[in-house]
């Protein structure tokens, strides 16, 4: 405390600080040794961290977690004596060097020398009321501490040591729940009136107008229902059950279809359950993580934490992506494949593994069946014409082959770069089979595990908000599991499969669907094949639309429905580990706003419905008797902790490892690999220079509905970026922050250029998050057939520098 400045009453950390509270407990009034003060100069100049090295005790906090759990090293100590200071490699701003901004170096600095700026004076620690909830961006489902004043949300930390993130949150996480403070919110229902406005209506009067639009689709069996991978499981699952019971018709999907609802027709195909086998927290129990299509430090921030730890403890890292993303440049190997060839590589590193003999033939006669179908369909595959086709050296595959196949413990772990490819299913369906021959499953640190992408888009596919699915994913054709949905939830009105989101918006155009439901979704910039869906949205006789802002979707809507954030309201979310956790009401309503819940009771009861749920815990209550996943779910139980289903009984801690006793009455199901040809959006790539493929960023979610209203996110990234190699951007002439044209066969947008080391020459990038650059507009309404999750990740494009 000999130099420490004595402003702790207008010190940020004042009340939550341990010099002060050592200060206190030692009874330190005054320093023995004089006060010597320090004249550093305060930073300023990143969007979310302020930094007052005045205040700084040396600690090193900052520097070990950036360098230690994120894997960077922003941060290290410069001079020596009272000259000593904590600061970047050459005093540069933290925005400058390898910074992410995800305030970890914040939240463990235990003075007021690093601060979250955007919360400076808002208010005191203690004068803030406290909920713990769960983050609503991407799956990883971070346990967060909400902190509120006056009715506003102030700042956000993350409780130590527990959840599935023990303390860490990402920079969305840290940063990015502000978007529930933002003026944009929607504060009244809207309707549209005779003169084609919105306009403001009351409650009654919007709820009595979409029921009496969907009454009427209903009664021609033409309406669909779109519910929200980021809306919780009591939402999702009341929205099933509208779509169901009331409307009568299995046209009901979410967001999951985006990615997650692709392990159903792959991953379900193989193994009893469509999900991530294994636990985050296991991960670090492999000795080689094979990671394809997943761009883990942008996409799963949090999650990516548990690679980044593995790396520096050694274990060997395997990335098959045709970006050098940050994973990518950790990896021992990293597999730069041409975009929509990874089922090639993938057959070639079975046919390596079996021609080698690194197959588990104990673990393959005791526990799978289908295994010599699956070596028959590789016999037409030769690892050089793979590795010709694929742009990658035979050599490679090999090693990648052989590492896996003699690890003890390896895991796999993919994402939306597999599920949104056209043939994206054949390339999910040979990780499993990777998975099974090797006898990788039912053991800490092996595992199939998909990364799913929102926030509970595993809860939504739980919850039967899928067309051909019923809760607990029961087939429509599964006499005795339709039995069972009904006597939980009540009659179904159609037993034939229902449409996707994107066959609802073209049954829309082909005058099968005159109704559109829509909650917590953004279709109109998530779906490719751009001018069609825009078409679909203008032509909907009637179009419902629920949510936090009067999103691009909601502009077309007749009728707009204001619902509460994440914050304002209970319900459980499931993380992309199964994990079931519960999400807590730390502010109340906005004004004007109601829980999504209650939206879909009152429209629900508005259809005739009599539904009598009282709260969220009602509904879970149903959900654990029409889901047997779920069945020894309740929130007395979740209160005193999450679980990871499958949870059966009330006695059950539920299953951080699945099949660890093998897969019950049935075996796996090894598959054939089909090796599908090249993409079709690349035979009309006559003419064009480049490969387009899109992704999510680290700073922005979804279609930025949230994210970028965020100004904590917002401040750091503003627009869309299309990155671009150097070589290829100096051939035509474009710098870092050009405006360029990039077009597509299907469409053109105009977003920013950067220079960016990760893409190769001859492919570019753009996040898929900005409305006014929507990378999916560039895209056909092409979809994996099998899946039938959109094809986001090739399309041939042509980029010039704008005039
Ligand atoms: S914000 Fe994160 S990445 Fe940036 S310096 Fe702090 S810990 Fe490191
Ligand atoms: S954590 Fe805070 S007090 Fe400790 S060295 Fe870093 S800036 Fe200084
Ligand atoms: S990793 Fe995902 S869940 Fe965790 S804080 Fe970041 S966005 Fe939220």
């Amino acid at each position: 405390v000999s130099y420490h400045p004595l402003e702790c009453p207008v010190c940020e950390a004042a009340g939550d600080c341990r010099l002060q509270d050592y200060a206190h407990e030692y009874g330190v009034a005054v320093s023995p040794w004089g006060w010597h003060p320090l004249e550093f100069a305060t930073r300023d100049d990143h969007p979310n961290v302020a930094r007052d090295p005045n205040r700084c005790i040396l600690c090193g906090r900052c520097v070990r977690i950036c360098r230690e759990v994120m894997g960077i090293g922003c941060w290290g100590f410069r001079s020596r004596g009272y000259d000593t200071i904590i600061d970047t490699a050459y005093n540069m701003p933290l925005e400058a060097v390898d910074c992410v901004s995800c305030g970890q170096c914040v939240s463990t600095c235990p003075v007021g020398a690093l601060n979250m700026k955007r919360s400076r004076f808002a208010a005191r620690n203690w004068q803030t009321d406290k909920t713990k909830t769960v983050c609503d961006f991407c799956a990883v489902g971070c346990e967060q501490e909400v902190q509120t004043f006056r009715g506003k949300l102030v700042r956000v930390k993350a409780p130590i040591g527990e959840g599935v993130n023990q303390g860490n949150l990402c920079v969305k996480g840290r940063f990015g729940m502000e978007y529930v403070n933002s003026d944009e919110r929607l504060i009244a229902p809207l309707v549209r009136g005779e003169d084609g406005l919105l306009t403001p209506a009351t409650w009654d009067d919007a709820l009595a107008r979409a029921a009496e639009g969907l009454k009427k689709a209903k009664a021609a069996k033409a309406v669909g229902v779109i519910a929200s991978a980021r809306c919780t499981n009591e939402e999702n699952y009341l929205l099933q059950k509208l779509a169901r019971t009331v409307l009568g018709t299995n046209n009901i999907d979410s967001g999951a279809r985006y990615n997650q609802a692709a392990a159903v027709a792959t991953v379900g195909k193989v193994l009893p359950y469509p999900a991530m086998t294994n636990s985050v927290a296991d991960l670090t129990d492999a000795d080689v993580l094979l990671i394809a299509g997943s761009n883990t430090t942008e996409e799963h921030p949090v999650l990516a934490l548990q690679l980044i730890k593995a790396a520096r403890q050694g274990k060997t890292l395997i990335v098959i992506d045709p970006r050098r993303t940050d994973i990518a440049k950790r990896a021992t190997l990293h597999l730069a494949v041409k975009p929509g060839t990874d089922t090639l590589l993938l057959a070639a590193m079975l046919r390596h593994i079996i021609d080698s003999g690194l197959q588990d033939k104990d673990y393959i006669a005791a526990n799978a069946e289908g295994y010599e179908e699956l070596v028959e369909s590789l016999q037409a595959v030769s690892l050089e014409a793979a590795a010709e086709a694929c742009g990658l050296a035979a050599a490679d595959i090999k090693t990648a082959a052989e590492l896996y196949g003699k690890a003890a413990a390896a895991s796999i772990l993919y994402s939306a770069g597999l599920t949104q490819q056209v043939n994206g299913a054949a390339a999910v369906t040979a990780l499993v089979d990777l998975a099974v021959i090797t006898g990788n499953l039912g053991r800490p640190g092996t595992g199939v595990n998909g990364l799913a992408g929102q926030a509970n888009a595993q809860g939504a596919c739980d919850m039967g908000c899928l067309p051909d699915y019923l809760p607990g994913y029961r087939a429509l054709t599964d006499a005795d599991g339709v039995k069972a949905v009904e006597a939980a939830m009540g009659r179904l009105g159609d037993k034939n499969p229902g449409k996707t989101i994107g066959e609802m918006l073209q049954g829309v155009l082909d005058g099968q669907i005159k109704a559109l439901y829509v909650v917590g979704e953004n279709p109109a910039v998530s779906e490719p094949g751009a001018a069609a869906v825009k078409e679909a949205l203008e032509q909907a006789e009637f179009l419902v639309v629920q949510d936090l802002f009067l999103s691009e979707t909601a502009r077309y809507a007749d009728v707009v429905l204001p619902a509460c954030a994440i914050t304002e309201r209970d319900g459980t979310l499931t993380n992309t580990e199964r994990r079931v956790q519960r999400v807590r009401e730390a502010l109340p309503p906005l004004d004007g706003c109601k829980p999504d819940w209650e939206i879909v009771l009152a429209l629900a009861n508005q259809l005739e419905a009599d539904w009598a749920y009282a709260s969220p815990a009602d509904i879970m209550v149903e959900i654990a008797k029409a889901v047997p996943q779920y069945a020894g779910i309740s929130y007395e139980r979740l209160d005193q902790g999450d679980i990871q289903w499958p949870c059966v009984s009330a006695g059950d801690e539920g299953t951080p490892v699945l099949y660890a006793d093998g897969f019950g009455e049935r075996k796996a199901l090894l598959q054939p690999v089909e090796v599908a040809p090249v993409d079709p959006a690349d035979s009309a790539a006559d003419g064009y220079a480049f490969t387009l493929t899109t992704g999510i960023e680290r700073e922005h979610f979804g279609t930025g509905s949230r994210s970028r209203r965020a100004p904590g996110l917002s401040g750091l990234v503003a627009e869309g970026r299309l990155e671009i190699n150097a070589t290829d951007a100096a051939s035509l002439g474009i710098a870092s922050g050009d405006r360029v044209q990039v077009t597509s066969p299907w469409g053109n947008i105009e977003p920013v250029a950067v220079i960016a080391p990760t893409v190769p020459q001859g492919l570019v990038f753009m996040p898929q998050h900005y409305a006014e650059a929507a990378a999916a507009a560039l895209f056909p309404a092409v979809s994996d057939p099998v899946t039938k999750v959109p094809a986001l990740k090739a399309v041939p494009v042509n980029v010039q520098k704008k005039a």
